[in-house]
């Protein structure tokens, strides 16, 4: 099952204070008692509880391991860019980060598909531009086809795991981040769990260290060994009938939706 744009956490600046999380746990720290990542059915990877759990329990509270702050194809491959130098270099954190940015996976969205290619290939042509002279024609070509799938792959990564969130007060703007555990979570026309900011602003203007927290808590009963899975989609999103949600996720989020619940509405 695809990923891709999702659109939960907004924090805003005037939303009321969530309750505090009941716990926060390290990004280092990857299984927990009560979830784990598994091959979840033909979604691939994803959650899954390993224990019965109540509807409203609290499981995680995760903060992004990578935040961009403009909403473009060109600031998210600087920001990845300097991430791989800050590593090189040799940041700890950075490091990090990039591991964990290496891990994500995506499936190709069929809606972007195009554009991320095209978005690619203008700025790999701009960044080689000098070199076009000095390669032979054989020559560029190849290392302009290695250069646009690097950046690609890249893009997709963001394109098929980022959340967007409000950051700095209003009219800001939005911030793109990433997680590493909520990114392992698939998408369901019916989801166990939903997010909510952990942390709202305090600067208004700036991000802030703790900006786009979420707290991740079950919205339903949830049996030992189901997954658990979230709605990539519009908040009404899971109001709406079937082929409405499927059109809304193929153009979105650009998969054919087979959740549990589409695959029941879908047959009748
Ligand atoms: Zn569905």
């Amino acid at each position: 099952m695809g990923k891709k744009s999702r659109k939960p956490p907004k924090q805003a600046a005037d939303a009321p204070p969530p309750p505090p999380p009941a716990r926060e746990v390290g990004a280092a720290d990857d299984d927990t008692s009560l979830w784990h990542g598994a091959r979840a059915g033909g979604c691939g990877r994803g959650l899954v509880a390993t224990a019965a759990l109540r509807r409203g329990a609290e499981l995680f509270t995760e903060y992004p391991f990578f935040v961009v702050d403009r909403r473009s194809h060109r600031s998210r491959w600087a920001a990845y860019v300097q991430l791989r130098a800050s590593a090189k270099r040799g940041d700890g954190d950075a490091a990090a980060a990039l591991a964990a940015f290496d891990e994500l996976r995506y499936d190709v969205a069929t809606a972007s598909k195009e554009a991320t290619v095209e978005a690619a290939g203008a700025m790999v042509d701009g960044a080689l531009e000098q070199l076009r002279s000095l390669l032979g024609a054989d020559a560029f070509a190849a290392r302009r086809e290695a250069e646009v799938k690097t950046v690609v792959d890249v893009l997709r990564k963001f394109e098929g795991n980022q959340f967007q969130f409000e950051h700095g007060g209003p009219g800001v703007g939005a911030a793109c981040a990433l997680y590493r555990r909520v990114a392992r979570a698939n998408h369901s026309c019916a989801p166990s769990l939903v997010l909510a900011p952990a942390r709202l602003p305090q600067r208004p203007g700036e991000r802030v260290a703790g900006d786009g927290g979420v707290a991740v808590r079950t919205c339903c009963d949830v049996a030992a060994g189901e997954p658990l899975t979230i709605s990539y989609g519009a908040k009404e999103l899971v109001g709406w009938d079937v082929a409405k949600r499927r059109a809304y996720l193929e153009k979105h989020n650009g998969f054919f939706c087979r959740c549990v619940r589409c695959e029941l509405e879908g047959a009748s």
